[in-house]
């Protein structure tokens, strides 16, 4: 029997609302189950003495049932006390029943686990596994170490525990397939002897080196997973290689004449980083290609000489921006720059009305907007291209792969697959590189264009609120600096964070009466917005106050000074984004970080970084070890660090390794692929052959 093919209504107590419990979780059949390991164990056999317990601390003990008491009060309590010759503890049940509280008899040996607490009366925990200890079992053989499961709404662990007992003895009776066959990966534990041992390790096993996930057994899964997630990768870029796509020759003219009304020269980083893609829009497939460039390295123009040259060829260029915000920065800097050379440049966003949507699609349609810029709207099904063959995205990390790959099915209305250029201010280590963008080429902007100063940055607590208003004032009127105050998002709440950002406009401009203050969120209109951030750039405004906004796109040299109100709300990326306004001119730039005490110890670890850094490299790679690569990448949501038991920082060692042994597979054992993605990417392993 093939446990791949065993659904779990198989096994004892899996009913209906328990199969979609199970589901949730992508689990399906048994193999699924089998795969879907411990997070950490718990060494529930080893006794604690009553006497050493400490606040927080999830142990056992052991000890005689002292009294066992209902205490009244607004609540029934059903309070027992134990004790072992060490102390005494008391265990608390809120929800108990006669029988229950019959059974808890003084005398009795009990053993509970829980999450002790120091209470008002010492030490106590509340609704404690336990079991009452007879006399007989007392010399019973020590137990396993107790794992626990990553969970799901409304699943027990004690359940999930039952089912893996139930999977691991269908496994004693069956097989699963070894799909690395020992020539390939001659490893001393077998992928059967692994999974016995993660479900039900022994008693004397190391639970360091078990949570660590260095324990052979885990190392054994962790190769296979990560060699399927780069199978998934390689079998993906193959299939966007295969497709054919426009042949895009360097016509320079329009590029040409962008340069000569741009005011600046590009960057040689710009000159080459464009030179690359240039090569790439050259080939019959479609380009594929990441550009990295901190914050300001200006990644834009970039984007927009490749937008030219595809454009010069008659084709359709589609840029797509993860905020409403981004997407009108960009509209507004296209048009800019676009329009003059006889383009027109179409926008489309999901908070548009009606009939502006429906007369933008028509242009798209007609192929009338030759450049196009909009949100994920753009991908919306009822917008159809004329002729598409250039999708630019912007700030790369907040889309994941399966939106890459929806993204191509837009272009193919022509027959052929668009051409594929990502724009990001993180950079992202090279190992988690390999795995979650081994699709992509990179390009690197590692220069900045000529004049930026780098920032000064202070964390200040907010009771030094006045000082820092004081400073604002000497800043505007003694050295005739501009300022940019920011408010960030309260609880995720666009409305909020604009009421905070009136309400401190309004503060700021009873106490700083001669400033003049101005005030940009995101629930002004576009041509709001633009009218004011046109007076603070032309000088007519000294401070300005905004939300998260002006993270993007907005460039005031003369503005030297930034505050950021609560930035521990914010990634560090962002605020090293947000930052990224101020420094823009010759004069010494300053930014304050503003927080509320008291600070997580995480909290201050960030702010401190911030201090130390005004690389974005450095800071993304901090940010990573502090978040984890799920956020970093912002693929949470979207499967692809998604890992059972891998973790791409954690075990990046073994990247490298697992690309070879991938590499390899795919040249001589083809015929394993589908069983391996299978197996570690279940559902998600789609993209793999979109
Ligand atoms: P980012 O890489 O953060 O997207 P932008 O493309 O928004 O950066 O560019 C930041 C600012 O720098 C913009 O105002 C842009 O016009 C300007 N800029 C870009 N390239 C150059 C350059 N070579 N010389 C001077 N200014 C430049
Ligand atoms: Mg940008």
């Amino acid at each position: 029997m093939k446990l791949e093919k065993v659904p779990l209504s198989a096994l004892d107590g899996v009913g209906i609302k328990m199969s979609e419990r199970l589901e949730k979780l992508g689990l399906f059949s048994v193999a699924d189950l089998l795969f879907h390991l411990p997070l950490h164990y718990q060494d529930r056999a080893s006794i604690y003495p009553i006497g050493e317990l400490k606040d927080g601390m999830q142990v056992s003990v052991q000890g005689r049932i002292i009294s066992c008491n209902v205490q009244m009060g607004k609540r029934r309590i059903l309070k027992c006390q134990i004790g072992d010759e060490t102390g005494r503890v008391t265990l608390n049940f809120f929800h108990f029943n006669a029988s229950q509280k019959n059974t808890l008899k003084e005398g009795m040996l009990i053993k509970c686990f829980g999450e002790f607490k120091r209470g008002y009366q010492g030490i106590e925990v509340t609704h404690p596994e336990y079991t009452l200890i007879q006399q007989r079992e007392q010399s019973q053989a020590q137990e396993m170490l107790t794992p626990i499961y990553p969970m799901t709404e409304g699943l027990k662990q004690n359940s999930l525990r039952k089912l893996a007992v139930q999977a691991i003895e269908m496994l004693k009776q069956n097989s699963i397939d070894e799909l690395l066959p020992t020539q390939l990966l001659s490893h001393p534990i077998s992928l059967q002897d692994a999974l016995f041992y993660l479900h039900q390790p022994p008693p004397d096993a190391n639970i360091e080196q078990l949570e660590n996930k260095t324990h052979p057994a885990q190392q054994r899964l962790i190769i296979e997973e990560l060699i399927a997630q780069q199978l998934s990768m390689l079998s993906m870029r193959a299939t966007a290689q295969s497709q054919p796509s426009i042949i895009i020759e360097n016509e320079p003219a329009l590029q040409e004449k962008l340069l000569e009304n741009l005011g600046f020269m590009p960057t040689n980083a710009q000159t080459r980083v464009a030179q690359e893609i240039q090569q790439d829009l050259q080939q019959a497939y479609p380009m594929m290609r990441l550009v990295q460039g901190d914050v300001g390295s200006g990644k834009t123009l970039v984007a927009a000489l490749a937008a030219l040259s595809v454009i010069e060829s008659g084709y359709q260029v589609a840029l797509m921006a993860p905020t409403e915000l981004l997407a009108e920065q960009h509209y507004i800097n296209f048009q800019k720059w676009f329009e003059p050379l006889g383009i027109r440049v179409g926008m489309l966003s999901g908070k548009m009305k009606v009939k502006e949507k429906r007369s933008q699609t028509e242009n798209i349609q007609l192929g009338l907007s030759k450049m196009v810029v909009g949100t994920h709207a753009l991908f919306s099904d009822n917008v159809i291209f004329n002729n598409l063959a250039l999708i630019i995205v912007d700030e790369q990390h907040r889309f994941g792969v399966h939106q890459r790959l929806a993204l191509r099915e837009k272009g193919l209305s022509t027959g052929f697959a668009p051409h594929q250029l990502t724009m990001t201010a993180t950079p992202i280590p090279r190992t988690l590189a390999m795995t979650a963008y081994a699709d992509l080429k990179v390009s690197v902007i590692d220069e900045l264009p000529p004049g930026r100063t780098a920032v000064q940055t202070v964390a200040l607590a907010d009771t030094r609120r006045e000082d820092i208003i004081k400073r604002v004032y000497q800043s505007c009127k003694n050295e005739g600096r501009q300022v940019y105050w920011v408010c960030t998002l309260i609880e995720e709440s666009e409305a909020l964070e604009c009421q905070a950002a009136e309400d401190t406009a309004n503060d700021l401009q009873l106490s700083l009466t001669d400033l003049r203050i101005g005030l940009v969120h995101g629930r002004m209109k576009g041509n709001e917005k633009q009218y004011v951030m046109d007076a603070f750039k032309a000088g007519e405004l000294d401070l300005l106050v905004a939300t998260t906004v002006i993270e993007v796109g907005v460039d005031v040299p003369n503005a030297s000074l930034m505050i950021i109100e609560n930035p521990e709300r914010l990634g560090l990326s962002q605020l090293h984004q947000l930052r990224g306004r101020v420094g823009r001119g010759s004069v010494a730039s300053h930014c304050v970080l503003l927080y509320k005490n008291p600070l997580s110890l995480t909290a201050k670890k960030r702010l401190q970084i911030l201090r130390e850094s005004n690389d974005g490299f450095y800071i993304s790679e901090q940010d990573l070890l502090i978040r984890g690569p799920g956020e970093v990448l912002g693929t949470k949501q979207t499967g692809v660090a998604q890992f059972k038991i891998a973790d791409l920082l954690r075990d990046q060692a073994l990247v490298p390794y697992s690309l070879q042994l991938a590499q390899t597979i795919v040249a001589e054992q083809a015929h394993l692929i589908p069983a391996l993605t299978t197996r570690w990417l279940g559902e998600n392993q789609q993209y793999a052959h979109a």
